[in-house]
């Protein structure tokens, strides 16, 4: 184990404690690579079981997964005039393939041969519509072929300048869906239904509430017809959008000659979705839940739900205790428990806390003498509070409590991003608002490009999302908060992430 350090408060440098929460919780770490980064084991962890719900959530709803190429043709991407615009500037370049041996000393020993040069550049993956289309083109011939649902998980090349463990970075993990429709209707329904599967499983596993609703036409996907998404408010008064679905029209069809036979034999393009969750998702869950002791991981995600340490001072304490601990661990176990019995050595009690705390472990039970000769242990929970529990039945009692916290976690979450929304904003209001930044403000809006371009030049935030009615205020606001012209949709607007 790395020498425990201090987290920095959040109150005192926000970043630094997402960057030192991270560290100590050995989810990432920088690599050698500018710009990318490492994701340890403890930090793959929560992304596989992360991608465990929500690949079972994709196969429930139709989908099934496939692989495309990492490089694209460039010419493919130049094919799509949005798209080639929104990606063009974060581009990596594969031009040649080979090196050759120049017989120079160290870094010069090795060159670009020029003989290698490629006809056509290739571009690393930033998004797969273009690959994916050009693919479906050639599977899709009539009606019967539709609809076509398929999800991809792979990795994502975006070059990125200023970047964030897990929240940007050049480098990230992803799931890609693409689907292809026969009506724009049934598009439609899909990019929402994805929407609100990333929904239930934002809120059912990360605890992490979310408002779901439209971007406005600045804020869509490069090529989407419509995006939606899902935006969550951090602990800082940020927004993470944690997702988006796009119903992409037929702009890609169109673009990659995707076509089918209709019923009545005629030739029309298909329609086509797609929708994509990241590692970011990551960042999400650490910045809703931790605190200055570390991680706070939701126990659905957590690599380690329980860890047991038992506590010994003589030899015969210790195999008393240890052995109490071995029935309980394969108890929990047998249950379905992720659990961790903790023998190390050398190692004090109060130092394993200390780390187990910081690794985000949602509940802790501490075996000692005087608790294995009493038939109990001492819980504590990760999220506060600590209490006896018998010896018997502990394994339903260690998951009502894990079910409680993970509860706990979503309602605190959701209390917390209502105490920092305000509605009916007033211009004014708003100014004051974003100093700090407050966190979500709902008020009208004109829909203009050039009302919101100065919105975010005067206060650094941006309508994340044309709310759902769900979200709405029980009031529509009739004027637009900024400009005072008519309002033609409520909007929350924060400042980013
Ligand atoms: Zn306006």
């Amino acid at each position: 184990m790395a020498q425990a350090q201090k987290i920095t408060p959040r109150a005192k440098d926000f970043s630094e404690w997402y960057n030192d929460v991270i560290m100590q919780a050995e989810l990432a770490d920088y690599s050698p690579v500018r710009g990318c980064m490492v994701i340890r084991p403890h930090g793959y962890r929560v992304w596989e079981l992360m991608q465990g719900a929500l690949d079972a959530m994709f196969k429930a709803t139709g989908h099934q997964n496939a692989y495309f190429p990492l490089f694209i043709p460039q010419s493919f991407l130049a094919k799509e005039a949005e798209h080639v615009e929104g990606f063009a500037k974060e581009v990596a370049l594969v031009t040649h393939t080979r090196l050759r041996a120049t017989g120079r000393e160290g870094a010069a020993a090795i060159e670009v041969d020029p003989e290698s040069k490629l006809e056509e550049p290739l571009v690393v993956r930033p998004t797969s519509e273009t690959i994916i289309y050009a693919m479906f083109a050639k599977w899709i011939q009539s009606y019967r072929d539709l609809p076509l649902l398929i999800n991809q998980w792979c990795n994502i090349v975006r070059w990125e300048f200023r970047t964030r463990l897990f929240l940007r970075t050049t480098e990230f993990l992803w799931q890609e869906g693409h689907t292809a429709h026969a009506t724009e209707a049934e598009a439609e329904a899909e990019a929402r239904q994805m929407l609100g599967v990333y929904r239930k499983f934002q809120e059912d596993w990360m605890a992490m509430p979310v408002i779901t609703g439209r971007k406005t036409e600045s804020e869509k996907f490069a090529g989407a017809l419509r995006t939606y998404a899902l935006e969550a408010l951090m602990q800082d008064n940020k927004s993470l959008q944690a997702g988006t679905s796009h119903n992409l029209g037929q702009n890609f069809a169109k673009a990659f000659n995707l076509q089918y036979q209709t019923t009545a034999g005629g030739l029309e393009y298909a329609w086509n979705t797609s929708w994509g969750v990241s590692t970011r998702m990551i960042g999400g869950l650490v910045m809703t839940h931790s605190d200055d002791n570390g991680l706070v991981c939701p126990p659905r995600l957590a690599p380690v739900q329980v860890a047991i340490v038992p506590i010994w001072k003589s030899e015969e304490e210790r195999g008393r205790v240890s052995g109490v601990g071995g029935q309980v661990k394969a108890e929990l176990a047998q249950a379905g428990i992720r659990v961790e019995l903790d023998l190390r050595e050398n190692m004090k009690p109060g130092a394993k806390y200390f780390e187990w705390e910081a690794k985000g472990v949602p509940l802790r039970l501490e075996i000692g003498p005087r608790d294995v000769a009493a038939g109990q242990v001492m819980t504590a929970r990760r999220t506060g509070g600590k209490a006896p529990a018998p010896l018997d039945w502990l394994a339903r009692s260690a998951a009502l409590a894990l079910d409680e916290i993970q509860a706990s976690l979503f309602k605190a979450a959701k209390d917390r991003r209502e105490a920092h929304s305000i509605r009916g904003v007033t211009k004014p209001q708003f100014i004051e608002f974003m100093k700090q930044p407050g966190g979500f403000a709902y008020g009208g809006f004109c829909g203009s490009p050039d009302c919101e371009a100065e919105i975010k030049q005067a206060t650094a935030a941006t309508v994340r999302v044309l709310p759902d009615p769900e979200f709405r205020s029980p009031e529509t606001p009739k004027l637009c908060m900024w400009c005072g012209k008519p309002s033609v949709a409520e909007a929350v607007w924060a400042q980013a992430y």
